[in-house]
């Protein structure tokens, strides 16, 4: 069985109706990426930045990032590489940066809350992310957003950093921007966000844990880890919905993409992309192929 799983790997994923669904990886760091292509990648649905930002004593330059990101875009070519804008918070020590104590920091300033008020946390990393995109096909998506204000607020800090760069002469390329639904609050408010959105990608590790109240590493809190319940189907339902009016694509980059007994039913929402953790992906094409 491992074998003919290892067959799908780089199989174009399509239900039985025909529906197209795209299979890509999650990525934690620059270096993944040939193995992700390995196995069958067809871009990366959730590019985490964390890796260049932890375990060191001040913040990575510009220069730094440009180089991480644009070796991940190159590696993919054409295919889209969704990279998701710094999301730390106060469980986490940032280096260089100011972080007040807090009692429920999964609550606290974190994602797009910290990003929009450290100008020089943010500015560097778009502009790294501009300049990458001209060596690929690179989207870019914020954490942790509750409504369009923040998300109006983070897109006209990257258009002023557009601005900056063509006033230095610094080769950009185009950069779509998403925006990711994990709280509950952005799956309620998908109408008014997908009016503004290139692409949702949902992030049902965390739209989960909101959802739920129930803290996503506690493991007196097994049962309720699941993107199958009804709570949370329904805010998914919501946000696919949103998207269909608005005509924005719609992926899924939480654990709950790479569960074959998740699939059928995102898929049957609206879902047409998956990422996952890069070794999920040829069982996740198989059972995309038998839907
Ligand atoms: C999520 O919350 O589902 C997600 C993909 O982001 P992270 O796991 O990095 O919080
Ligand atoms: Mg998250």
């Amino acid at each position: 069985e491992q074998a003919t799983l290892y067959e799908y790997r780089h199989v174009e994923a399509r239900t039985a109706d025909g529906r197209r669904i795209e299979v890509a990886a999650n990525l934690g760091s620059a270096s993944e990426a040939e193995g992700a292509l390995e196995w069958g990648a067809e871009g990366v649905g959730l590019f985490r930045t964390e890796f260049l930002f932890m375990e060191r004593d001040e913040l990575p330059s510009e220069e730094e990032q440009y180089e991480a990101y644009s070796a991940v875009a190159r590696a993919f070519g054409d295919r889209p590489v969704i990279l998701r804008t710094l999301d730390v918070g106060g469980d986490k020590s940032l280096p260089g940066v100011d972080q007040p104590e807090e009692e429920n920091p999964f609550l606290g300033w974190r994602g797009i809350r910290m990003s929009l008020e450290v100008p020089e946390l943010f500015g560097p990393q778009l502009r790294a992310a501009l300049r990458s995109a001209a060596h690929g096909n690179l989207k870019v998506m914020f954490p942790m957003v509750v409504d369009a204000t923040e998300f109006r607020a983070a897109k006209r800090i990257l258009g002023t950093c557009q601005e900056e760069l063509e006033a230095e002469g610094v080769p950009t390329g185009p950069v779509e921007v998403g925006v990711m639904i994990e709280t509950p609050a952005a799956a309620l408010g998908a109408a008014e966000l997908a009016r503004e959105a290139a692409f949702f990608s949902i992030g049902t590790n965390d739209l989960v844990q909101y959802t739920l109240a129930a803290d996503r590493g506690n493991e007196k809190l097994r049962h309720l880890q699941s993107a199958d319940h009804p709570a949370v189907l329904k805010l998914i339902k919501m946000t696919c919905d949103a998207a269909g009016t608005a005509g924005i694509p719609v992926g899924v980059c939480g654990e709950a993409a790479g569960e074959p007994a998740m699939i059928p039913r995102l898929v049957e929402l609206g879902v047409t992309e998956l990422s996952m953790g890069a070794p999920a992906i040829p069982r996740a094409k198989q059972v995309v192929s038998g839907i």
